[in-house]
């Protein structure tokens, strides 16, 4: 009985320890790994990508990525993070975050986007998977439902057309697996409210997701399961911006 009474006192002290409060999110979230872990993994991730990948080495690429992304961090409160944004020599438009603050973004990427709203955005949506804690609750989730690694792999990237060049990244503690649909518009609201306090047009966030829209339409073949439709995002986007007054 005594025995039986400990552990499950040990449970419950492990699942309250599992659970937390995101105040961004106004939810609660199932967290089995600490930031410790995860940004300990995602430094040795980055480190790798950079060493591997074909980075760009175009200046004024580069400084736009990290002046814009300067704004966003700040907007979201994570300026004291040690933020780091790269471009990376790839025709798919894609991006993606690690937990410790790392932002990569294609060349791609950068020739959909028509002004610096537009990127204010993908690189909004991008931090609000770190505020939101999205990678941690990812990993949480899949390693308790037992986590086939090999099988997602090949859909490694958030915006998940994506692209071999970030493959061999998905390896790691499963940071750059697909993220699911709901994880998806949370990271669009976080991101559209960086936007909006960064002093950029909350409105071009429709616009970029139109022109991705079209060019998963012209293009690649789309992961659509695990991503909310296009006339889902729009949709809900237009919505909130329209609740908030902005435009
Ligand atoms: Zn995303």
């Amino acid at each position: 009985m005594k025995h039986a009474l400990v552990a499950a006192v040990s449970t419950l002290g492990l699942m309250l320890a599992g659970c937390a409060y995101n105040e961004s999110l106004g939810r609660n979230q199932f967290l089995i790994v600490d930031d410790s872990a995860l940004i300990q993994q995602s430094d040795a991730a980055w480190a790798e990508t950079l060493r591997t990948e074909k980075l760009s080495t175009n200046a004024a690429q580069n400084e736009r990525v990290r002046r814009v992304g300067g704004r966003i961090v700040q907007a979201a409160g994570l300026a004291n993070r040690a933020w780091d944004y790269r471009v990376f020599q790839d025709d798919s438009p894609n991006a993606f975050v690690l937990p410790s603050g790392k932002i990569g973004v294609t060349t791609g990427l950068l020739a959909l986007t028509r002004n610096d709203d537009q990127l204010a955005t993908v690189l909004g949506h991008e931090v609000g998977h770190v505020v939101a804690r999205h990678a941690a609750e990812r990993y949480s989730t899949q390693s308790t439902a037992g986590l086939v690694l090999g099988a997602v792999q090949s859909r490694a990237g958030d915006y998940s057309q994506a692209v071999g060049a970030f493959g061999g990244l998905g390896a790691q503690l499963g940071l750059l697996l697909p993220f699911s649909r709901s994880h998806e518009l949370e990271a669009d609201r976080l991101g559209v409210d960086y936007v909006a306090a960064a002093g950029y047009k909350p409105s071009e966030s429709v616009a970029l997701w139109r022109l991705m829209a079209q060019q998963r339409q012209s293009g690649a073949p789309e992961f659509a399961s695990t991503h909310p439709s296009d006339q889902t995002r729009i949709a809900a986007l237009q919505q909130y911006i329209a609740s908030r007054g902005w435009n």
